[in-house]
């Protein structure tokens, strides 16, 4: 009998797994309290990548998640691509910065993931306005990273899963839901129900909200919490005469082409002013230090100019790794919440809907059961951070 599963978010994430359900045979219907991509997949910097990712199972996910991406690209038949193929370069400022990063080579090297070491010379090739620091002799190039524009990604997924047979309801919140030993209720806003076999949460930052309703609470970090964990500042430049074409991770500044010769900026040392209730001014001393910046890297940027800042606020489990699996008790709720989603939505999408249709769960989900981050309800959770940050985005 044809499977009745309901997603909840039309993230990246939940129109990933939505798509592949639905190619799967599965009747999917897909809700969101907005509009698909409204969420955190909105402002994100969606380097896809597996650098600087602990433990080794994380990394091997993330990695797959790049494969994925590369596939999906290939066989979609798209016409616009969404992904950029451009592999990442970067380099350090000082011995210190230069140690970490030649042991997180190594690691990288030991564990198979594409890295070379580049000279200085290959650097000022690849970016011909690059303003060098001389003592940068050597940087670092890995070419399987890639850039997403999680935009286009996020239209053909919508269009996918419309086309094959998936019903979309924006602007609908899922306000209760509740299971049954014959099936799930979802309460909606607009007064009516969905009753169906199964569920997916892939409600992101929010999904402590529906947890609680199943009487768990859910540890994520407080996505509204003023700080660097939590959340971090993205800059988007006008249009510039330079010639950036791949990712840079540069002690000052990350940039990424952002289309039509604009430029997305992020620096991570600057996110301990990130607050999601106080929006800064592109005038203001954060736009002014990502400007300076800008400008102490490249020549050709007098007249450069940022368009606007945003605080992007991270979908983050507790401990950053994600939470895959089933929660409540009957084997019918799924939670699907994770950072790093740009990098792992189609991978995510596959096993899942894998796992949802034939009941067998991959291996690369082993470390990522959500019970870890499970306690009963009390209504306290929410910030609950320790103190670890992953290297990479
Ligand atoms: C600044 C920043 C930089 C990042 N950079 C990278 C990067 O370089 N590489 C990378 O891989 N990842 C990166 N990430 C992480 C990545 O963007 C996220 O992991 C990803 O966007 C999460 O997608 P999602 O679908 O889970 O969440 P979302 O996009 O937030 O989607 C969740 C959806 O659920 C809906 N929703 C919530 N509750 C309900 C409800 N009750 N009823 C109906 N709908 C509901 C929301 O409206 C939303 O649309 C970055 C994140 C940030 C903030």
């Amino acid at each position: 009998m044809t499977q009745r599963i309901a997603v909840i978010g039309a993230g990246i994430i939940g129109l990933s797994v939505a798509r592949m359900l639905a190619l799967k045979g599965a009747q999917v219907t897909l809700f969101d309290k907005s509009v698909p991509g409204a969420g955190t997949s909105q402002i994100s910097f969606a380097w896809v990548n597996a650098n600087g990712k602990s433990p080794e199972s994380y990394h091997s996910l993330n990695a797959a998640g790049i494969e994925a991406h590369k596939r999906l690209q290939r066989n979609s038949g798209a016409t616009t691509p969404w992904l950029l193929e451009t592999g990442t370069w970067e380099w350090a400022a000082d011995s210190a910065m230069r140690a970490q990063l030649e042991t997180r080579v190594a690691r990288l090297i030991r564990l198979g993931y594409p890295s070379q070491t580049v000279t200085r010379e290959a650097l000022l090739a690849h970016f011909p306005e690059l303003r060098l620091d001389a003592r940068i002799q050597q940087g670092w190039f890995f070419p399987s990273e890639c850039l997403l524009y999680p935009g286009l990604l996020i239209g053909w997924l919508r269009n996918q899963v419309r086309s094959l047979g998936g019903q979309l309801f924006p602007y609908t919140e899922v306000i209760a839901l509740s299971e049954q030993a014959s099936g799930v209720t979802l309460e909606l806003s607009d007064g009516e129900r969905w009753v169906g076999d199964r569920v997916i949460l892939a409600t992101g930052r929010w999904s402590a909200e529906l947890v609680s309703q199943l009487g768990f609470d859910l540890a994520m970090t407080d996505a509204n919490r003023p700080d660097n964990v939590a959340c971090s500042f993205l800059a988007y430049t006008d249009p510039l005469p330079l010639q950036i074409n791949s990712n840079i991770i540069s002690p000052e500044l990350n940039i990424r082409p952002e289309g039509g010769g604009r430029l997305l900026l992020q620096a991570l040392d600057l996110d301990e002013h990130a607050d999601p209730a106080r929006p800064v001014s592109t005038e203001g001393a954060i736009g002014q230090a990502f400007l300076r910046r800008l400008r102490r890297m490249f020549v050709q940027t007098e007249g450069a100019r940022i368009a606007r800042i945003e605080v992007g606020q991270r979908s983050r489990p507790a401990d950053g790794l994600p939470a895959l699996g089933f929660v409540g008790g009957s084997g019918r709720i799924y939670l699907m919440v994770s950072h790093s989603g740009m990098t792992l939505a189609p991978v995510l999408g596959e096993l899942v809907a894998e796992e949802m249709m034939t009941g067998r769960r991959s291996e690369m989900l082993a470390d990522f059961a959500p019970q870890r981050l499970m306690t009963p309800f009390t209504g306290k959770s929410g910030g609950n951070t320790p103190a670890y940050l992953p290297a990479a985005q």
